[in-house]
């Protein structure tokens, strides 16, 4: 047991130093502070029976991205003075043994709007009151509050980004400098009895023979979200006319996106400091553009479906959603796997799929393609089964994000014109007629001439002998 006053800071999401209030608070006034992240097994440990390698819950990319980004917080605590300590175990009984353990009068964790966490919080929080200590939560994962805007909103979360953004207006920290530099952090206290770690790798993990060739190109971690903010904001013209549905979903080597998106969902960069930068770069353009097209509309757009997930009941499925238009979707398990797995017979809805597992990130339009493809577009399979393999396979899955675009994709909620399709033919083509991403991710087709490779099954049986691929055989047929 440590002797003066303690804290423990607990990091789940928020995985930086920078504009992290609770990690503040924790080290303010504290003569030792634990930086604790628990690995839950449930999360990280293999799971042979899953669909693809990975534990129950995750794919195998963010497993390793979540690990990446433990290491570099790690990297960047010892810097400060401290340094990260790894438990293993369920959280709740984790943290309750070391908050026994270790004489600390404060717990200090980022405040979460899921409901995992709501109800581990609830757990937690309880525990710690009654044993009398002091519990700071609070809110750093979004630009805003979702009750707050709830609550301006008498209650019910707005339906509409428009009325969002009308309830939201400017986040009062705006234009108030965030704590972006840490000088030093209080030393870590004596672990006790408490099994501690180093952050696993993979290996230790037991991932030992994975057999996915292409694994993501995306490294995990703070200082890499920051090096990849600073680079895509310092093309100014290209933030300053960034319009989302212009971009080009089929862009694979340079992504027409900043893909931060991974880094917001694991919190290795904050939503605030990324707004407030991109606000610096708006002030020196002469004109930019403006939400829901624009950089800055994107993480409206997040803190949007944060609101929305955060006041709905059941917002994740269809059943007892009052926003959710319930719809007899099938259930057809082989239509399911056909898309799952990259066998559709078309190619660019099943190269998306392949960059999908192999990568963890597609380009938004992309996502919208598929999605629509399995729900409303084609097979008319139930929203609910394609958010869960977005839901595994995403490095940047985030709960209230994949489910509120799958009620849009769908056309269950917020988005209602389900005669909107896009083509698994023409739309790609547009953007990329000779099929580069095709080739890419779907080597298979790659000998197969330009003005096939969008609709492979209509070459002339002599077309595909030459290109090594037969329809029905080295590649499926549309069914
Ligand atoms: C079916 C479907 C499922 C999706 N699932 C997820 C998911 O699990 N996690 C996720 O982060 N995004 C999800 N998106 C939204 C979007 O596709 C990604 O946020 C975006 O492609 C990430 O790339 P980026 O960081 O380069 O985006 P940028 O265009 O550079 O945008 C910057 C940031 O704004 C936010 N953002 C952008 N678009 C949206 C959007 N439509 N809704 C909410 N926030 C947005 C993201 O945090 C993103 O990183 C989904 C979209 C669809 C159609």
């Amino acid at each position: 047991m440590a002797a003066g006053s303690g804290s423990l800071m607990w990091f789940r999401k928020g995985l930086r130093i920078h504009d992290n209030p609770a990690l503040e608070y924790a080290s303010k006034g504290s003569s030792f502070m634990y930086p604790v992240f628990v690995i839950d097994p449930h999360y990280m440990e293999p799971d042979p029976s899953a669909f693809s390698p990975g534990s129950t819950r995750a794919g195998i990319n963010r497993i390793r991205f979540l690990l990446e980004s433990l290491v570099d917080l790690d990297l960047n605590l010892k810097k400060l003075g401290s340094r990260l300590l790894v438990l293993k175990g369920e959280p709740s009984q984790v943290l309750t043994h070391c908050l026994k353990e270790w004489n600390v009068k404060k717990l200090c964790f980022e405040y979460d709007t899921e409901p995992y966490y709501q109800a581990l919080d609830r757990s937690v929080k309880d525990y710690a009151s009654s044993a009398g200590i002091e519990v700071f939560s609070p809110v750093s994962h979004t630009l805003f509050n979702p009750a707050d805007i709830i609550e301006k909103n008498g209650g019910s979360p707005p339906r509409s980004y428009q009325s969002f953004l009308k309830l939201a207006g400017e986040p009062s920290w705006v234009s108030s400098p965030l704590s972006i530099r840490v000088s030093s952090l209080p030393p870590v206290g004596d672990v006790g009895s408490c099994e501690v770690s180093q952050v696993p790798t993979m290996e230790e993990l037991g991932y030992v023979d994975n057999d996915q060739d292409e694994l993501t190109p995306f490294r995990g971690g703070e200082s890499e979200a920051l090096k990849r903010m600073t680079e895509s904001l310092s093309n100014k013209d290209w933030v300053a006319n960034f319009e989302k549905p212009k971009g080009d979903p089929s862009a694979y080597l340079k992504p027409a996106t900043t893909v931060l998106s991974p880094y917001l969902k694991f919190g290795c960069l904050s939503s605030r400091y990324f707004y407030q930068c991109l606000k610096g770069v708006y002030k020196n353009v002469k004109r930019h553009t403006l939400p829901p097209v624009s950089l800055g509309g994107q993480l409206l757009w997040r803190d949007f479906f944060y609101t929305v997930a955060f006041g709905t009941p059941n917002f994740a499925q269809m059943k007892g959603n009052g926003i959710c238009k319930q719809i007899p979707w099938n259930d057809d398990e082989q239509l399911l796997a056909a898309w799952r797995d990259a066998k559709t017979g078309y190619p660019w809805i099943d190269a998306i799929m392949v960059q999908l597992r192999k990568w963890g990130w597609m380009h938004h339009l992309a996502r919208h393609c598929v999605a629509c493809f399995l729900t409303r577009g084609d097979l008319f399979v139930h929203w609910e089964k394609g958010r869960d393999v977005f839901e595994r396979l995403l490095i940047d899955s985030d709960w209230a994000i994949n489910n509120g675009n799958w009620l849009w994709l769908s056309c269950s909620s917020f988005f209602y014109q389900y005669n909107r399709i896009y083509s698994p033919i023409s739309f790609g083509k547009k953007y990329d007629p000779k099929g580069n991403y095709i080739r890419h991710f779907l080597p298979i087709l790659k000998d197969m001439p330009d003005e096939y490779i969008y609709e492979p099954w209509t070459a002339p049986l002599s077309i595909q002998t030459k290109a090594k691929c037969i329809i029905g055989r080295d590649y499926p047929k549309p069914g």
